[in-house]
């Protein structure tokens, strides 16, 4: 028996009808098609890929929309990076173009074409700045805290940081603060390059050329279109009602930042002279790097100086979100909506980011129209949509959600994928009372590697704790430890588009998607060669992945009670508490941890007593469900975190500082990082007022 079925017999049924009709061959054409040129969002090549999802979904029997809005882009006119030694002499200039060797191992047949942007950031600004550089290993908060404790000042400095460990725009809302004048972040060959693997195109991971672009807007400030948080910026939006662009300071860098390669960036590194960099910040280049700055009094320094010069073409864009329905039957349910979604626009082919989700999701939505020609009246309706300017900061996407913040206030599920398949280990995020629904899911879909994908996903991640790879999706949190002996669901932080849903507007999510060796993150070499040489070149897990996204719709658009976990999402609240506790108790900060740890205990209590009355509903189950549902919009503060209003959940966050790793309970815990004792004390309040809120509809609708 499943859980939030009376009866699976009927839904198993049409789970087996489903599943037979996703194609792994049609899902490379799917795949192909879409990545056939650069289609960065707002071009025209990205709205022939509208149309083409569009065109699928109306085939499938899908009510389909391409909707337009207006968002504030950057479109890089000229950039130039060039650095020079304290001669003079000039070290490098570029950035170079992103190239292989056309002889050597096949070559890449897409990179010569026209239409690739130079490699930028999104919502970097224009500027022209010359400065001495400082190595500031990853861009943390750690990392500028040493530097500082070393002595060493970014102010008017350059900053050259290396991609990893957190966001990349939280890594410039950082070099700002400390006063930075530009930020220039590269690809370490010790994170995706030679030192993990052999280098496209002989095997998967970053060649010298190869660079990552990327959003640096302040996302855990809030994502979207930056002149209209909170509101959805449509194209008929009066200007009266947008923020000027000259205030857009909590969102966008005031400072040009842009991306490199390490090709671009090792002569700069190799003639840094000061002090040695901590060992540990040492990447892989063959030479001792040193931070630019400091060192013994007398130590010949030698300088690089850096001069940006970074011409954006920001205006207000269109961009295009293809929405598809399927309208539910239940007269009491239908109006709950089920979204599933996957952005649409790439930095430039984007193989695996994002089109290895689309390709599958086109299949998921063949599978589903399948279903319709044969009957299926799913309960609830179903809505799909195919997000545009997910790379510039989740803009299709949190526009959307804003203008429909009504309707998806009850919405029952938002089910996410970005990159669908990047290799063959599946991984999953989730909101804890979705955790187990994604595991039952998994453990009816076959595996390629054999088994199911539940048995595999399993095994692969015991095998990766066991050698201590902690880097894939499923691995240990920096901030809360598992509380079930089951495959880890990991939390959801940011960097992707169900942010809007479930920390904006409380909608239970879920992301999804496998993964594997995957070094050309957005490059240009991330494309169709790429993807059918190290990915997956029969696009069996594309199958895979279609059939798992597929039936997290199905069975939440038919559960007779939604099969939400209440009784885990508290045991995993009362953990993030004892954790914080123990952290205040470390950081010597005074706090009253009773009131909150009393709702959080009701909170679990609750769940334990709704589970029961879940597994026996009564036969007219919406108002129940609509108890469910409103359980988890309890969990909002409409007031939203400190210093970020638009983040309104208040057990999950992407960290002030992380950006894409998840912060629990984040208003308590970022309060006690920042040994901030009366904002964390208020913060436990509004948690603990949340927690009782919660368990008082979990609470009467148990009874
Ligand atoms: N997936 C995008 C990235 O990680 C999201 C960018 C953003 O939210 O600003 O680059
Ligand atoms: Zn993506
Ligand atoms: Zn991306």
């Amino acid at each position: 028996q499943v859980f939030g079925y009376r009866d699976f017999t009927q839904q198993a049924k049409w789970d087996s009808v489903f599943m037979a009709v996703p194609d792994a061959k049609l899902a490379g054409q799917h795949l192909k098609t879409l990545t056939s040129a650069p289609h960065w969002a707002s071009s025209p090549e990205d709205y022939a890929t509208a149309v083409y999802v569009a065109d699928k979904f109306k085939a499938a029997g899908l009510q389909t929309e391409i909707v337009p809005y207006k968002v504030l882009l950057n479109k890089p006119v000229s950039i130039l990076i060039e650095a020079f030694d304290a001669n003079g002499k000039q070290l490098m200039s570029g950035p170079t173009p992103e190239h292989v060797d056309p002889k050597k191992h096949g070559g890449d047949p897409f990179q010569d074409d026209p239409r690739i942007l130079p490699a930028f950031n999104g919502s970097s600004p224009s500027g022209d700045v010359t400065g001495e550089v400082v190595y500031a290993n990853y861009g943390e908060l750690a990392d500028f805290k040493k530097l500082a404790e070393m002595g060493i000042s970014v102010k008017d400095k350059i900053v050259l940081v290396r991609y990893g460990a957190n966001f990349r725009g939280v890594k410039v809302y950082i070099a700002q603060q400390y006063g930075a004048k530009g930020v220039l972040i590269y690809s370490d060959p010790a994170d995706d390059g030679y030192f993990r693997g052999d280098t496209y195109p002989k095997g998967p991971f970053r060649p010298d050329s190869a660079v990552q672009r990327g959003s640096v807007q302040f996302l855990p400030i809030y994502p979207g279109d930056p002149e209209t948080p909170g509101i959805a910026s449509t194209p008929d939006l009066p200007d009266s009602q947008r923020i000027p662009a000259d205030k857009l300071q909590n969102n966008q860098p005031s400072i040009p930042v842009n991306p490199l390669s390490y090709k671009d960036a090792a002569p700069i590194l190799k003639c840094l002279g000061g002090a040695e960099s901590p060992r540990n910040w040492q990447g892989a280049l063959p030479f001792t790097y040193h931070l630019g700055a400091g060192g013994p009094a007398n130590a010949s320094t030698s300088k690089v100086t850096v001069h940006m010069h970074l011409e954006q073409d920001t205006a207000l864009r269109t961009i295009w979100d293809v929405i598809g329905k399927i309208p539910g039957t239940d007269p009491a349910q239908k109006d709950d909506w089920i979204v599933a979604g996957n952005h649409r626009d790439a930095w430039v082919y984007g193989a695996v980011d994002p089109n290895s989700g689309t390709a599958a999701m086109l299949e998921t939505v063949h599978g589903l129209g399948d279903l319709l020609k044969q009957g299926w009246k799913p309960k609830r309706t179903i809505v799909i949509g195919s997000w545009d300017a997910e790379e510039e900061g989740l803009m299709g996407s949190t526009e959307w959600a804003e203008q429909h913040a009504k309707e998806l206030n009850h919405a029952v599920a938002y089910f996410n994928t970005d990159v669908g398949v990047a290799g063959p280990d599946f991984g999953a995020a989730a909101v804890p009372s979705l955790k187990q629904f994604v595991r039952e899911v998994t453990k009816e879909v076959p595996s390629p590697k054999g088994g199911t994908v539940y048995e595999q996903w399993k095994k692969t991640q015991e095998a990766n704790e066991r050698t201590g790879d902690a880097s894939t999706r499923g691995g240990p949190s920096r901030f809360n430890a598992q509380v079930e002996n089951d495959v880890r669901v990991r939390d959801l932080g940011s960097g992707s588009d169900y942010t809007p849903f479930i920390q904006h507007l409380g909608v239970p999510s879920t992301d999804i998607g496998s993964e594997g060796p995957y070094g050309v993150y957005h490059s240009v070499f991330d494309n169709y060669n790429w993807f059918t040489k190290f990915a997956d070149p029969t696009f069996v897990y594309e199958q895979q992945q279609a059939r798992v996204f597929g039936l997290e719709v199905l069975h939440m658009a038919d559960a007779d009670v939604l099969p939400y976990d209440y009784q885990l999402y508290g045991k995993e609240i009362v953990n993030y508490l004892e954790t914080a506790q123990k952290r205040a108790a470390t950081a010597k900060l005074t706090l009253d941890f009773t009131a909150a740890l009393a709702a959080a205990n009701r909170f679990a209590a609750a769940g334990t007593a709704i589970r029961t009355r879940q597994t026996a509903p009564p036969t007219h189950a919406a108002a129940l469900n609509q108890s469910l549902r409103g359980a988890e919009t309890a969990l909002l503060n409409p007031e939203g975190l400190p210093k970020r209003p638009w983040y309104k959940h208040t057990i999950y966050a992407p960290g002030e500082f992380t950006g894409y790793a998840a912060v629990v309970i984040p208003g308590v815990t970022e309060g006690i990082e920042a040994a901030d004792a009366s904002r964390a004390q208020t913060q436990l309040t509004s948690l603990a007022d949340a927690l009782n809120r919660s368990a008082a509809i979990l609470e009467s609708a148990a009874k």
